[in-house]
């Protein structure tokens, strides 16, 4: 049993019963998502933070989340093919009291005030939809949060919006951190079982930022492997970041999983990650999130590319 504990001290943190229980609770909150096991004390610093996410939920409680939620696509290239796989859908939301909000902001604060099915349940039909337009060799990649996973309500709704969709279940892929997995490790492999059986893969991400990766490798039904973005930054400077890449890849390949680099942003950390042995790659050197309508133009462009490289490589083979 392990337990995260948060406290609010008289006078400082409040004069009343209820503002002392709300800033504990916030401390708790804070304690769970940073440091988990330990106890924080409600401090000064958590005064404004607590006041931004008192608007950024008082906003999301208010909002049109139909209306106001949108999202953007990120490609998952084959370098080897130099051929667009997959797209990751990224929420957005446009909050015409807060303007544009990161979903690092909204999307824990959707989950701590119980809203983030509802906002699920929107993002994965919008993604569906557009998803609809895309070539059938290009898969979606869709980002679930653990509430997601462990409420059995939540995973029915979810198993048939995408049986409704017409979607075939093989071009879809769900990922769910493993810090995701940790407070109701059962639920969530009884939900993941569910949405597995509709034949869609799980992906496993930011993998290698947790710390007991290699449990869940091993306990849940994982197909492919994300690797964090940190390492990614740490590449070209650090000797660790590159060795724990090539281990990651190693297990990848004997557990005979998929693997995909994140945050690839250079074409110097590109060609090593290449000379590692990994093959699909997603970050700003590729492409940035795009709108939907932007995803037909780039994928057009990606195939008259494609095409003139075939062409230059076989007529290289004919002079040879
Ligand atoms: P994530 O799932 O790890 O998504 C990747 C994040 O890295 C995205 O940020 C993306 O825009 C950013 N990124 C991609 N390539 C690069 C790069 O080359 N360099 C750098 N520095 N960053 C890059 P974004 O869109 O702000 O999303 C942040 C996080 O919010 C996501 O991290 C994910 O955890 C969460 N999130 C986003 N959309 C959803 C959603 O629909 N549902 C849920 N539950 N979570 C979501
Ligand atoms: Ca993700
Ligand atoms: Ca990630």
């Amino acid at each position: 049993i392990g337990a995260s504990i948060g406290c609010a001290r008289y006078v400082e943190a409040g004069t009343t019963a209820a503002q002392l229980v709300e800033r504990a609770d916030f401390a708790l909150y804070e304690a769970k998502a940073h440091h988990r096991g330990t106890w924080v004390m409600f401090a000064h610093e958590h005064e404004t933070r607590m006041r931004l996410q008192g608007a950024i939920e008082h906003a999301l409680r208010h909002a049109d989340l139909a209306a106001e939620l949108s999202l953007v696509f990120q490609p998952m290239v084959d370098v080897g093919q130099q051929r667009t796989v997959a797209f990751e859908a990224l929420a957005r939301w446009h909050s015409p009291e807060l303007g544009l909000v990161s979903p690092d902001r909204f999307i824990p604060v959707a989950e701590r005030v119980g809203l983030i099915n509802e906002l699920t349940q929107i993002l994965m039909a919008k993604a569906l939809h557009a998803m609809a337009a895309w070539p059938a060799h290009v898969g979606l990649s869709f980002n679930l949060s653990m509430a997601d996973i462990t409420a059995p309500e939540a995973v029915g709704r979810l198993c048939a919006l995408i049986e409704a969709s017409g979607v075939d279940p093989s071009r879809l892929q769900l990922e769910a951190t493993e810090t995701a997995m940790i407070d109701d490790f059962a639920q969530a492999q009884a939900g993941l079982a569910r949405l597995k059986a509709l034949g869609v893969s799980l992906s496993l991400d930011d993998f290698g930022t947790g710390y007991s990766s290699l449990a869940y490798v091993h306990r849940l039904p994982v197909d492919k492997l994300k690797i964090d973005r940190s390492f990614t930054q740490g590449l070209m400077e650090h000797d660790s970041a590159r060795k724990i890449i090539r281990s990651i890849l190693e297990l990848s390949r004997s557990l005979k999983l998929d693997c995909v680099v994140e945050g690839v942003e250079t074409h110097e950390q590109a060609a090593l990650l290449q000379a590692l042995g990994c093959r699909t790659m997603q970050g700003y050197l590729f492409h940035r999130p795009m709108a939907p309508e932007a995803i037909g133009p780039y994928l057009r462009r990606e195939d008259v590319e494609t095409s003139a490289l075939d062409d230059t490589r076989f007529s290289r083979r004919r002079a040879q």
